[in-house]
């Protein structure tokens, strides 16, 4: 295989007939999704488009999704999925850094770009997907009922890049880290390698495709399997899918585990089907980490990644969680990590240092964007900027973001520590530990708390408690009870509002 299209074009195990994708408007199989991808690639590579240019998706998780991905790699281009809970201002700057010459959209989001298409001279081609017309669009069926079989595909350089995955934005603003044929390729066997899926299956598709987490739906087209699209992701309506479709894998991030560890009904759900529930993205704690082994068994993965890595980077398989719960598991064959010092030395085994990694599967570097790609891409690694440590047995544990440890009083402190105390207080259902400017000690830890439904606010009580389990030190001079934390798109928590928030003083502290 030499281009991202080839997970459906040249492999072996896509059987024409088999489905290969279920959204809520139908379905696709293999040989339907092939031709569909053959007839996107052709449109893009009409007169005029060069390869390399990029094109934008402003497209919820479906059956269109996968095909102008895989279209846009077939003909070469550099697809461009836009995060879909951006502010419209937000997608018209990407547009615009990216210099997107094509866009596709879906019927629901058309309204937003009439706003500022205009602004946007570089952009000559929009395709509507969905139901209805637009004055100045191309309606996407008309790729298929009338395609451009005249035109010719180019040789794509697996060098190249396939697509550009913006980062979740989570440490500052989101960046364009362009991912090329073969960093997809390396990583869609890096992972297969250690996790060993069976053909077929179903994968339910939870997490956005136009993030690193989009993986997962290529990941099974890679096995001849079958991933389903789901319209609203909410517990209720992941446990019917679960049900209806009979899912034999799933991937979430922590938030979306808890919710689905508190649905009441869970115990009467028949989820015998799921042979791999896959959590990871970001940080897990030990309380909630328990209760879903207790539901879930070995049939839990945890993994650790990013999306400058393509999206893989480790693996804890069912059977570590007996040994080494709360660990991001062993790196994926091909993958090298060190946890180094801040001069750049190896750290001893068992030591706190930064994560860097190396491999075929991390990136070329971010869009336009030459300082920050130096700083984050030295010697071919990727600097990663999580600190974690490696035990004695390969298996590795992310700690904390470097940006977010607090020194306090000269000290180290990893909010992490807080965080798995406070989240073993029965009321706490969600928390952040985080640094704020303090005069005396240069910073001073703080909290955020969401408590459990039917828990009434005690600040007090829970900032005793905690006296209880930790160094002084480490206990929050300030709490704040909130009743919901910021998140981003990916149901990451996001520190750094947190910090604005509590910073203007609109909550009240202890
Ligand atoms: P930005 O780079 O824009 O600040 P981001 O780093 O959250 O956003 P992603 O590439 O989506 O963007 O996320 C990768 C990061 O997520 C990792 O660097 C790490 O900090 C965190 N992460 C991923 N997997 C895990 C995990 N299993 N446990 C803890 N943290 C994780
Ligand atoms: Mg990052």
């Amino acid at each position: 295989m030499k281009n991202l299209a080839d997970v459906v074009l040249a492999n072996p195990a896509a059987r024409p007939e088999a489905i290969a994708l279920t959204d809520s408007d139908g379905q696709r199989t293999y040989a339907q999704l092939a031709q569909r991808i053959h007839a996107v690639a052709r449109f893009l590579g009409t007169p005029g488009s060069q390869p390399g240019d990029r094109v934008a998706l402003l497209l919820p998780n479906g059956c269109a999704f996968v095909e102008t991905q895989l279209g846009c790699a077939l003909a070469g281009h550099l697809c461009v999925p836009l995060n879909l809970r951006q502010l419209p201002e937000e997608q018209q700057r990407i547009l615009r850094d990216a210099q997107a010459t094509v866009l596709f959209v879906h019927a629901r989001y058309v309204d937003r770009i009439a706003g500022f298409r205009d602004a946007l001279p570089g952009l000559h081609t929009v395709v509507m997907v969905g139901q209805g017309q637009e004055p100045g669009t191309i309606a996407y069926d008309t790729l298929f009922t009338a395609p451009h079989n005249d035109v010719r595909l180019p040789a794509v350089d697996r060098d190249s890049g396939a697509v550009m995955l913006y980062t979740s934005g989570t440490t500052s603003a989101p960046k364009g880290a362009v991912l090329t044929h073969a960093n997809y390729l390396a990583n869609l066997r890096q992972y297969l390698a250690a996790v060993g899926l069976p053909e077929g299956g179903v994968n339910l598709q939870l997490s956005p495709m136009f993030h690193a987490a989009g993986i997962f739906c290529l990941v099974h087209l890679l096995r001849g399997a079958r991933t389903v699209f789901l319209e609203k992701v909410e517990p209720a309506a992941i446990l019917d899918a679960i049900e209806r479709e009979r899912v034999t894998f799933m991937f979430t991030v922590p938030t979306v585990l808890y919710q689905l560890l508190d649905q009441p009904d869970l115990p009467l759900r028949d989820i015998t089907s799921l042979q791999r529930v896959q959590y990871g993205a970001a940080p897990i704690t030990g309380s909630r980490l328990h209760q879903a082994m207790r539901v879930f068994g070995q049939r839990l993965q945890h993994s650790y990644g990013m999306t400058e890595g393509t999206s893989h980077v480790s693996i804890l398989l069912g059977a570590g969680h007996e040994t080494h719960a709360g660990s991001v598991g062993q790196t994926l064959p091909g993958v090298e990590l060190r946890v180094v010092d801040d001069e750049g030395r190896e750290v001893a085994t068992d030591e706190i240092g930064e994560l860097i990694v190396s491999g075929p599967n991390v990136f070329s570097g971010y869009w336009r964007q030459p300082v920050v790609t130096l700083e984050t891409l030295r010697d071919g690694w990727l600097h990663t900027g999580d600190l974690g440590r490696r035990d004695a047995q390969g298996f590795i544990y992310v700690i904390d973001r470097k940006k977010d440890m607090i020194i306090s009083g000269g000290a180290n402190i990893y909010p992490s520590d807080i965080e798995d105390a406070l989240m073993r207080h029965p009321a706490v259902a969600e928390c952040a530990v985080f640094g704020v400017p303090d005069e005396l000690w240069g910073e001073a830890v703080a909290a955020a708390v969401v408590l459990r439904a039917g828990h009434a606010p005690d600040e007090a009580a829970l900032i005793a408690y905690l006296r209880g389990h930790l160094g002084g030190y480490k206990v929050p001079k300030k709490l704040w009870i909130m009743n919901a934390l910021p998140k981003n798109a990916t149901g990451k928590i996001l520190k750094r509002e947190l910090r604005v928030q509590c910073d203007s003083g609109d909550r009240q502290a202890t």
